[in-house]
């Protein structure tokens, strides 16, 4: 077995991972090495992953080939895992961003309100100087009749 390019594509070795196409059931023989990774299924071109062969130990292969397939399944493991937390950190992310942006409408909200507040203060004061003055003339008023008298 000295040239692997041209060997029988339908020939399945101890290695390979024997697994069904979820999408068209056609029954794929994948070189163990690809475990974990995601692919276009040769006969409906749907993405599958390549399942991971449950319990695979070095002890189970021979040759150093498949110790070093079994350390990448792990790492894709690892990877996986890695990507889901990102995911979730991200989904995370999201969520306190959103609960920060609802925050910022309402902060802007209060602002507003308290500007219209300010403003009416701001009249009320005005008016009640109006009144103050007003009174203070009135008061003047009498003074001047009362000292006429
Ligand atoms: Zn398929």
């Amino acid at each position: 077995m000295s040239n692997k390019e041209t060997r029988d594509p339908n020939e399945i070795r101890d290695s390979d991972i024997v697994f069904v196409c979820p999408f068209c059931s056609k029954s794929l023989a994948i070189d163990c090495r690809g475990a974990g990774l995601t692919i276009s299924c040769p006969d409906c071109s749907n993405k599958i992953e390549i399942p991971i062969p449950e319990g695979m130990e070095v002890s189970d292969i021979d040759s150093s080939d498949a110790d070093k397939a079994v350390r990448l399944i792990h790492m894709r493991e690892v990877i996986s895992d890695s990507q889901q937390r990102i995911l979730d950190l991200e989904q995370d992310i999201k969520d306190v961003m959103t609960r920060r942006d609802a925050l910022e409408a309402i902060r802007t909200e209060n602002a507003l309100r308290f500007e219209v507040i300010e403003r009416e203060v701001a009249n009320i004061q005005r008016s009640l100087l109006r009144i103050t003055e007003v009174l203070g003339s009135i008061q003047d008023a009498e003074t001047s009749t009362q000292g006429r008298k």
